[in-house]
This record gives structure tokens, C-alpha cells and sequence, in this order.
């Protein structure tokens, strides 16, 4: 080993003295400082995963080890928040580092959209996709999109080199049932065959699939590792479950380690989430076989709360998906790095998906771009040292409803709620982590301040490029929306 390490380092030292003796940069040399200094990234990401329902934070029903031990042996966030509570909005808040209310995505894409032209991100906002593709990442998505199915605004148009999976926002798990029923439809003429059912794709050639489909998007996810690690370049891998979204389909074998719980719902999404589980652990092992585990960043966090009517937990926060109590936006999140992101650290300070874009393209030693707007910042150091990151700062979601919107702040110690069109609440969430307790009389002073925060944000929200269900288009328009007006007023 000590030999092979001399031997590396006498040919890199005799590479070198030839490169400046000849001034020609060698691109071996090149290549092997870029792949010691830059990390591999990895983003998985679950679908409705309760904040809940990760070994890692207390679940005793989820069977988690591989994700409990990359988080024991990395740093879990207490206190993640997505952008939104729900899919297409909180993805396009990820890779674009805004908010998505700024540049009109504030809703899902509808489904089967790619029949209307021009639904998409906007192309004005970078991906983090594009950033790491443009400083010499090797890049690829696998798993659901659902950030424009039109031309133009597919993955490869969005800085991915390599795509598997589904445009859309959701799809069905069983090939032998959803290949079958979507080959009846198109024979039968359907022509607007609902897109859970749609074939699979692989770099826009559709690919018959056979295997469940969690476990098809893990294989994938160990081929690109295979693949990438062959390359002169470091690999950014967002890897994007849809489980354990609805439809609830579980294999048989994984249901029957769950036979202890009795409702049908809750053990079918259990299942689900264990075959994740099984997924990032062969991934790991493809991490180790060909030795990029130690020279990889692993993020692991939710889309969005969990729907507790279909199986999920959020406990002890208080919401669910869709909502802008903590369990619609904050999520269970770890990183995993080893000797780079300290190990077995809880860091509990808040902290948003939007942080992520700037912190992987510092690790990536890359330059945002001049013109690019980004709402999160570099959190890296501060993870590092254990400091909070954005003291002071305030965390925003807002999902609009018909007529009236949810409103969501973090601050610190604090949480200003307004939900369900009722009035702005307050409290301390790191003593009353489960919304109980308003304290915006005692403390009216910061619930103004986080209100006025937040009404700030909202002068930088466009109007809404589509609508999901297209109807709300009208009610939208209709009922007057955003009526911000409404929303900001504290009642006394
Ligand atoms: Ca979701």
C-alpha cells in the first residue's frame, strides 16, 4: 500500500517536472487534483416522508438502517425546511435556490402537462444542475422531475447529462400492472393516458421496465455510480424517489416485515420506505467498490411533510403536507461525509433547502454565475463548526389556497403560523415544537416583525404561470388572489 502510494507519487512528481518542463499542462495531473479536492454529490430525495418516519428521528415502526447509519455516522438536521409543502414547488426551490413563488412556480406542474407549451421553470433560473455541469461535473437525475415535461425544459436542457426516470409528478410502482393497463390505453386510442402510468425513460428513449420501481431507480442509481466513477470528473447524482408517494404499492416480501402494523395504509408506506432503504444501502456498497464513498457528499431529505391520511407520520410537529405548520415544510435531513461533516452531531439550528445550491457549489470550487439570484447561502462552515448559520434570518413557505393563503416563519426560537385562513399565531418552536401554545399576545412585537418579514418576501412573488388543477386559474383570479393585503393583517 505505502509502495503503490510512492510509486503514485513519484509518477505524479515526474508528470509534473515533464509538464513544466514542456509548459504543457498534464491532464492526468489535472484530473487527479480536481477528483481529491472536489467532492461527489449526492442528493436523495424521498417523496412525502414524514419528518417522522426515518429510524434516525425515533421512528420504532420504520426499518432505516442504511439511512441511520450514514446519519449517525454524518450530521442530522433537526430543523430543515423545504421551500414549500408540496412536490413540484419545493423541487424547484432545491435546484434553483429561490423560492419558487419569484418566479411563478408556486403550484404543481398539472399532470400530463407536456400538452401544453411553454409549462416549465422558467429558463432564466439556473439549476445548481447547470452550475456543477459547467465546472466539470459529471450530472444525473434519477427518479422523478416534475419540473416541465415540455421540450426545452427537460433534464438535459436543465444541466443533467444523464436522465432515468418519469417526467411527471408521481408513478405507479408495479411494471407488470401499470405497463399493462398503459398499452391497453393507447390501443384503445386514449390520448391522454394518465402519466403514472407512462413508460420510463432513459435520455428520452422510452424503456420497458420490469422490476419495482423503487428498486429499479436504486439499480440505476448503482449503475451511475459505476459508470461516473470511470471518469476524469466528479459525479453530481440527484436521485429523486417517489416513494413513498402515493399510489401506496409495496412489494409482498417487504409488507410482510411490517405484519405487526395493523392499518393497511401505514404498513404498505412503511414497506415503501424500507425499500429505500434497501436502495441506499446497495448504493453505499457501490460508494466503497469503487472507492468514492470517502470523496462523497451524501444529502438525504423529504420533498415535503407526510400525509398522514396515507400512512405517514409527522409527529411531533404539528400539519401535515400541504400545510405550512412544521409538518408540512420542515423534513428529516442528514449529511454524510466522512472526515469532511462531523460525525454523530445533531445540528439544530434552522436551515433551508435553499442553502443547499451555494454549499455544493462552494465544495465544487465553482463561481455563481453574476446574474444569478439565490435566496440560501454557504452553510458549510457553519455546519462544520456547529455555529448557527442564519441567526437573525427568517424562513419563509406560503401555499396558496382557493382564495386565501398559509404562511409559514421560522426565526430562531420562533414560528409565526397562519393556516387554514385563520388568524397569525406564535411560538417558541424550540420549546413548543408542536404548535400548541400561542404567544403572539406576550410577544407581539416579534410576530410583527416576522409578519412584516414575510410581507417583505412576498413584493418579490410573481403571478402563478400555471395552476394545479388548471380550474383554480379562475378562482384565482375571481377571489382577487394573492390578496396579500388580507394575508399580512395581524387581527388583534
Ligand atoms: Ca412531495
Amino acid at each position: 500500500m505505502i509502495l503503490k502510494s510512492v510509486n503514485t507519487s513519484l509518477f505524479l512528481s515526474i508528470v509534473l517536472l515533464i509538464s513544466s518542463c514542456t509548459g504543457v499542462k498534464s491532464q492526468s495531473v489535472k484530473t487527479n487534483e480536481i477528483k481529491t479536492t472536489r467532492p461527489n454529490i449526492i442528493i436523495i430525495m424521498t417523496d412525502d416522508q414524514g419528518y417522522a418516519d426515518v429510524g434516525f428521528n425515533g421512528s420504532k415502526e420504520m426499518i432505516t438502517p442504511a439511512l441511520d447509519k450514514l446519519a449517525k455516522e454524518g450530521t442530522i438536521f433537526s430543523s430543515a425546511y423545504v421551500t414549500h409543502p408540496f412536490c413540484g414547488p419545493s423541487r424547484a426551490g432545491l435546484l434553483t435556490g429561490r423560492y419558487p413563488h419569484e418566479f411563478g412556480s408556486q403550484f404543481n406542474l398539472p399532470a400530463n402537462s407536456e400538452k401544453s407549451v411553454g409549462e416549465g421553470i422558467p429558463l432564466s433560473e439556473k439549476f445548481m444542475s447547470s452550475q456543477l455541469q459547467e465546472s466539470g461535473y459529471y450530472t444525473g437525475i434519477i427518479g422523478k422531475w416534475h419540473l416541465g415535461a415540455v421540450a426545452g425544459y427537460e433534464p438535459k436542457d436543465r444541466g443533467f447529462d444523464y436522465f432515468y426516470g418519469f417526467l411527471g409528478g408521481g408513478h405507479n410502482f408495479f411494471p407488470e400492472d401499470y405497463v399493462k393497463k398503459y398499452k391497453q390505453q393507447k390501443e384503445a386510442g386514449n390520448k391522454n393516458i394518465w402519466e403514472y402510468l407512462a413508460p420510463l425513460q432513459r435520455n428520452g428513449v422510452e424503456v420497458e421496465e420490469s422490476e419495482y420501481l423503487t428498486d429499479e431507480l436504486s439499480h440505476d442509481a448503482v449503475r451511475f455510480v459505476n459508470n461516473a466513477s470511470k471518469k476524469d470528473q466528479p459525479f453530481f447524482l440527484y436521485l429523486a424517489y417517489n416513494a413513498p408517494h402515493t399510489p401506496l404499492e409495496a412489494k409482498e416480501e417487504d409488507m410482510q416485515k411490517f405484519s405487526n402494523i395493523k392499518d393497511k395504509a401505514r404498513q404498505t408506506y412503511a414497506a415503501m420506505v424500507y425499500a429505500v432503504d434497501r436502495g441506499v444501502g446497495e448504493l453505499v456498497v457501490a460508494l466503497k467498490a469503487t472507492n468514492q464513498y470517502e470523496n462523497t457528499l451524501i444529502v438525504f431529505l423529504s420533498d415535503n411533510g407526510g400525509r398522514t391520511d396515507q400512512g405517514a407520520n409527522n409527529a411531533p410537529l404539528r400539519g401535515v403536507k400541504g400545510d405550512t405548520y412544521e409538518g408540512g415544510f420542515r423534513v428529516p435531513m442528514f449529511f454524510h461525509w466522512p472526515n469532511k461533516v462531523p460525525a454523530g452531531k445533531h445540528y439544530e439550528y434552522p436551515v433551508s433547502a435553499l442553502d443547499l445550491y451555494p454549499t455544493f457549489v462552494g465544495l465544487a470550487k465553482a463561481t455563481i454565475s453574476k446574474d444569478k439570484q439565490l435566496d440560501g447561502k454557504n452553510i458549510w462552515n457553519s455546519i462544520v463548526k456547529s455555529e448557527n448559520a442564519r441567526k437573525g434570518e427568517m424562513i419563509f413557505s406560503m401555499r396558496h389556497r382557493a382564495g386565501f393563503s398559509d404562511v409559514g416563519v421560522r426565526q430562531d426560537e420562533w414560528k409565526a403560523t397562519k393556516a387554514y385562513n385563520g388568524p397569525w399565531k406564535l411560538y417558541n418552536i424550540d420549546s413548543d415544537i408542536s404548535e400548541k401554545h400561542d404567544v403572539s399576545g406576550k410577544y407581539p412585537e416579534q410576530l410583527e416583525k416576522m409578519v412584516l418579514g414575510a410581507k417583505k418576501w412576498s413584493e418579490k412573488h410573481t403571478e402563478p404561470r400555471w395552476f394545479d388543477p388548471e380550474s383554480l386559474s379562475k378562482v384565482w383570479t375571481d377571489k382577487e388572489m394573492a390578496k396579500f393585503l388580507n394575508t399580512f393583517e395581524i387581527s388583534k
